[in-house]
């Protein structure tokens, strides 16, 4: 349920308001735009007298919702969540028109190879680093990453280069070992490892949250809740492209969810044209539509030696590929504004 305040109310009264509300057993979120406050109330509202609640002279308008899911929900909050990591020079803010490159391998391999890939995509524009430690792998014969290692390669990547880095988590056992990581991405596979989504909203960190390969966006936008329902309110939700039956691609990529989505959350919304499509010719199309379609970001697989990647080499752009591609991206950015 949704309860818009008239303007001009004060904020003793709508502290008396919510007070009154989670007397009833429902959690209120808060939501100052610029231009009204909305109270998201949260939980089972079926015991809130929505005439009563219309009818209090503070009260614009009251609305029964039957979208599950409340903290993502636009309406609870008009405004883009903005979130910020980094520091200093290194700042990067993602969403509320703020447009981000995250670009790195699929996974480090070593430090020689983390370093050049970083110093690269650095000098191309990318503003975060990805890099995958821990590699949900579909078999167990494949490289499995390098680990604790490999993170521990990326925080000497940051250090050198100043960028932020990304990485993915793939149980909650492993949340200690993250605690310097700037942002926690959870994989396609772990979407829907409720457990591992509870533990991560408990976590201060922002969430770098990608589509289950058979997701629907509503199931995509659940996990968000999981997430911030235990308090984590920095969720990046990612399209990374969803299984169907063509095998020309890897994954055919739903830049409609794009739009969808900015609809339906204010959650930044990135795009992921490498696993998306799995050949590196398609990243650069791709990469150009998703930001055309108001994509906040992009995520994008670089290699120094995509021949000899241990993982995902075909998808993966030289550091020249990237290079080109974040100027085109550039380019459309600018025309855009
Ligand atoms: C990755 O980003 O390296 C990855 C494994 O992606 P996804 O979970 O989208 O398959
Ligand atoms: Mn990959």
């Amino acid at each position: 349920m949704i309860a818009v305040l008239k303007n001009g109310v004060t904020k003793t009264q709508r502290d008396n308001l919510v007070h009154w509300l989670e007397s009833q057993n429902v959690k209120v979120h808060v939501s100052e735009g610029e231009m009204q406050t909305v109270l998201g109330l949260i939980g089972d509202t079926s015991k809130i007298d929505i005439d009563l609640l219309s009818g209090l002279d503070i009260i614009s308008n009251v609305t029964r919702i039957s979208e599950p899911f409340k903290s993502a929900n636009r309406r609870f909050h008009p405004d883009d969540t903005v979130i910020e990591v980094g520091q200093g020079e290194s700042k990067v803010k993602i969403g509320g028109g703020n447009f981000c490159i995250i670009a790195g391998p699929c996974s480090v391999e070593s430090e020689e190879q983390i370093l050049a890939v970083a110093r690269s995509v650095k000098a191309s524009g990318a503003q975060m680093l990805r890099g995958g430690a821990f590699k949900p792998r579909t078999s167990p014969y494949d490289f499995q990453g390098l680990r604790a290692e490999g993170l521990h390669l990326l925080l000497e990547a940051r250090k050198e280069t100043g960028l932020p880095i990304v990485t993915e988590i793939m149980s909650a056992s492993h949340l200690e070992l993250f605690s310097e990581v700037d942002i926690i991405q959870v994989g396609a596979r772990n979407m829907q490892n409720f457990e591992l989504l509870k533990e991560l909203g408990r976590c201060d960190k922002p969430i770098l949250l990608k589509r289950g390969m058979s997701a629907t966006l509503k199931e995509l936008l659940m996990s968000a809740e999981y997430i911030m329902s235990e308090g984590n309110e920095q969720v990046i939700l990612c399209e990374r492209g969803i299984r169907s039956y063509d095998n020309y691609t890897r994954n055919v990529l739903d830049l409609a969810a794009v739009p969808v989505l900015q609809g339906l959350t204010h959650l930044p919304i990135v795009v992921d044209p490498s696993h998306a499509t799995g050949v590196s010719r398609l990243v650069r199309p791709m990469a150009c539509a998703a930001t055309a379609a108001g994509a906040d970001g992009l995520i994008i697989e670089v290699h120094n030696d995509p021949v000899h990647a241990l993982c995902d080499g075909a998808q993966s752009l030289t550091p020249e590929q990237f290079a080109e591609v974040a100027s085109r991206v550039n380019e459309i950015r600018s025309i855009m504004h």
